[in-house]
């Protein structure tokens, strides 16, 4: 038996759309125009191989200040008052642990990103730490904000 290389295509099999450089994912188109030839969109329109990251997508909602001030979030807000971010397909997250992970990498598991400033749409990662739900509601006691109604002036 001759000696034949692992190829599942033969080599050289380019997208069959005119000036597409792209491999062949199905008979005809590379993986981006098969796509796109299901959904009835157009082949002509260049497929743009750079998605931004989250990085890029996500400062720019952020009113970044000084390095101590709040740094509050622009976009949408849940009803807590948490700012929210997509991060990916039907991914929502709130925004100040993105910018929590961004700056320091996965938080660990089971902790939430608590807030040492008090304020929920402060994205300005000084101000964040991770914690457990408990100290958040215990912190949140000692600053009498859980439970307004039972507050004694
Ligand atoms: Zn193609
Ligand atoms: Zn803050």
């Amino acid at each position: 038996m001759p000696a034949v290389g692992y190829r599942k295509q033969p080599k050289g099999q380019r997208c069959s759309v005119a000036g597409c450089v792209r491999p062949l994912h199905g008979s005809l188109y590379c993986h981006a125009h098969y796509r796109r030839s299901l959904r009835g969109r157009s082949l002509d329109a260049p497929i743009v191989e750079k998605r931004a990251t989250v990085a890029q997508r996500f400062w720019p909602k952020v009113s970044i200040g000084q390095p101590d001030e709040c740094w509050p979030w622009l976009a949408s807000v849940n009803a807590e008052g948490y700012g929210t971010f997509a991060a990916g397909h039907r991914r929502i997250k709130k925004a100040h642990r993105v910018a929590y992970e961004l700056t320091n990498g996965p938080v660990p598991d089971g902790l939430n990103v608590l807030h040492s400033c008090d304020n929920p749409p402060c994205c300005n990662p000084r101000h964040l730490f991770p914690g457990t739900q408990a100290e958040n509601v215990a912190d949140m006691w000692a600053k009498g904000r859980a439970n307004p109604g039972r507050r004694s002036a």
